[in-house]
């Protein structure tokens, strides 16, 4: 009997996790260890898949996102109860609100203890706590449901409009044992998980034919069309139609930005005058001044592409909704272009191509001037004429100023290659999504931050020092939020909310963990120290020193903020 029993091969929650992750083709987890995930991560390892530990979750939940955005496979973040998953949560929100696939995957203490409130360690009801915040949230209780319950998450995550799934995986779940082979029976792997969704012919027709009579039409396109990996059709429809385009910043690079019917130079000439708008995976928010307004001047009608049928109406009337996953819709409208189409009058193209030149030639003469302290435009000059020989690198912004110049002043060449504060316009993105990206590509990121932005994940330099990742985190230092010059109106003795220390060392946090720093005051100095950081594949850090007088209250946003009576006096 006891032979018996000995001879019946065991696995258990632990193993059973990570061998269906593996059979879905998932390599890699960002995370950071503790009760009671620790052994999970050390299994993952063993198994073969890569565990990249972070110092904080937030950072390891952004970089599974945007690994699930260059990927179309759901980044995975694996953290432990109660605040580590709540860490987490805050990127699995914004990985939904940004439409990225990835699965926040916790650790959590007793049901009997949580449900009662008993008072467990670390104890949370995390399911419920994650619900509004995911696109769909599950717990796993019974080993042999793991290998459904991971399907499950799986399909959630990529199918339809990608989002955050979260995933609660009891501690006892992860010590039941199970006959292996019932295990292994148990596995399921998803098939088609991105099924292609087709347009219906009559909305693609309709659509056709709004673009036919539209007299001064203009193609918007958003982080969705990059996502959406149908980069050959998109350029086709563009360059076959001869429709000036607009990307979003996330969009960059689906064609190059110097591309001759690129518009964004013209952007707010094209979006007032445009009489028929192409919305490719793009949604009427804010970022978009939610579709009317003086933004968008003269009246205007759309066509919405779009694999989330509610999103059609979501601000404004959508005159040809095309409900479908973009490479079919795009397909097809290219297919229907093909059959007969007149490109947009030179009066429009010429009138834009007009704007444009006037614009960049200002912009040229901006970017020319060399002041002392450098400020936002020459420091920016400078990073991109080495961006520009290296079109595959990885471009991660955030900032207030840093991220507005940033988004404009450098081009993109390839799709998916610019990761950014995005939907919500956050900061604290900055060395989640360079981990991330550096991680998924294999390729240099050059990491763009404003010295704010970059203090919310500072601490994950010591992550991309350990993992010894090509990552140049480039730290725009005027001394403060905003700017550095502001004043204690009181003139006592706590510096104004926006200020940080005065010429603070950031290049000096990396040499701590061993990376390369560089200490540069002007854009010569940029210009080299770039080249070298990105040409040694090291992980480095440059404190780019700029006039503590540059940069505006909230950037671009300065109109989003409340007006204080008591301020103003
Ligand atoms: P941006 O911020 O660049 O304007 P958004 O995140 O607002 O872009 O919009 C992306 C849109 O793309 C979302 O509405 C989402 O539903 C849609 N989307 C994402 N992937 C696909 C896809 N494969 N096919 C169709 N639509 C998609």
């Amino acid at each position: 009997m006891t032979d018996e029993i000995q001879a019946t091969e065991m696995t258990d929650g632990f193993h059973l996790v990570i061998d269906a992750l593996k059979h879905n083709d998932i390599d890699t987890i960002f995370g950071l260890v503790g009760i009671p995930i620790t052994d999970l991560a050390r299994l993952a390892q063993a198994e073969g898949m890569r565990f990249i530990g972070f110092r904080h979750e937030q950072h390891a939940g952004n970089a599974a996102a945007i690994a699930g955005y260059m990927t179309q496979k759901p980044g995975i973040c694996l953290t432990v109860s109660a605040p580590g998953f709540l860490n987490g949560l805050t990127a699995l929100a914004n990985a939904t609100t940004n439409c990225f696939p990835m699965i926040l995957i916790s650790g959590s203490s007793e049901r009997e203890i949580v449900d009662l409130q008993q008072g467990d360690y670390e104890e949370m009801d995390q399911l419920n706590a994650a619900k509004p915040y995911a696109k769909a949230s599950y717990r796993i209780n019974k080993a042999e449901d793991i290998g459904i319950g991971i399907a499950r998450a799986i399909r959630a995550a990529v199918s339809g409009r990608p989002g955050g799934v979260y995933l609660d995986l009891p501690a006892q779940l992860l010590g039941q044992s199970l006959d292996a082979e019932r295990g292994r029976k148990s596995l399921v792997k998803v098939v088609d998980p991105v099924p292609r969704q087709l347009p219906a012919p009559d909305s693609v027709q309709r659509a056709l034919d709004l673009l036919k009579i539209a007299k001064r039409p203009l193609i918007l396109l958003g982080k969705g069309a990059a996502y959406a990996q149908a980069d050959a059709d998109i350029r086709a429809f563009v360059e076959q139609s001869g429709i000036p385009y607009l990307p979003m910043s996330m969009a960059k690079g689906l064609l190059p930005d110097t591309h001759a019917q690129s518009a964004s130079a013209a952007r707010s000439f094209v979006l007032a005058e445009a009489d028929v708008v192409v919305l490719i995976g793009a949604r009427l928010n804010w970022l978009l001044s939610h579709g009317k307004g003086k933004t968008w001047g003269k009246p205007k009608q759309f066509i919405q592409i779009d694999i989330s049928p509610t999103e059609i109406d979501s601000n404004v009337a959508i005159a040809a909704p095309l409900i479908g996953d973009i490479g079919s819709c795009v397909s097809a409208l290219l297919a229907g272009i093909q059959s007969g189409f007149t490109k947009p009058s030179d009066e429009w193209t010429g009138a834009i191509a007009e704007r444009k030149d006037k614009n960049l030639t200002k912009m040229a003469a901006t970017l020319a001037h060399d002041p002392s302290p450098m400020n936002f435009h020459s420091a920016l000059r400078a990073i991109r004429d080495v961006l520009k020989t290296r079109p595959d690198i990885n471009v991660v912004n955030e900032g207030a100023n840093t991220l507005d110049y940033a988004r404009s002043i450098i081009d993109m060449y390839e799709p998916r290659k610019r990761f950014d504060s995005g939907t919500w316009g956050i900061m604290g993105i900055g060395m989640g999504y360079a981990i991330g990206a550096a991680v998924t590509s294999g390729l240099p990121v050059v990491a763009i931050e404003g010295d704010s932005a970059f203090g919310f994940s500072g601490m994950e330099l010591e992550t991309i020092c350990r993992y010894e990742l090509p990552v140049c985190t480039i730290v725009f230092n005027n001394n403060g939020v905003y700017r550095g010059t502001d004043v204690n109106p009181t003139g006592g003795k706590d510096v104004a909310p926006t200020v940080f220390v005065k010429n603070a060392r950031y290049d000096k946090m990396i040499e701590a963990f061993g990376g390369i720093g560089y200490h540069v005051t002007t854009p010569q100095e940029m210009t080299k120290a770039l080249q070298e950081a990105i040409a040694s594949g090291k992980p480095t850090l440059i404190n780019a020193v700029i006039d503590e007088t540059a940069g505006t209250e909230s950037g671009r946003l300065t109109n989003l903020n409340p007006q204080s009576k008591a301020a103003k006096k």
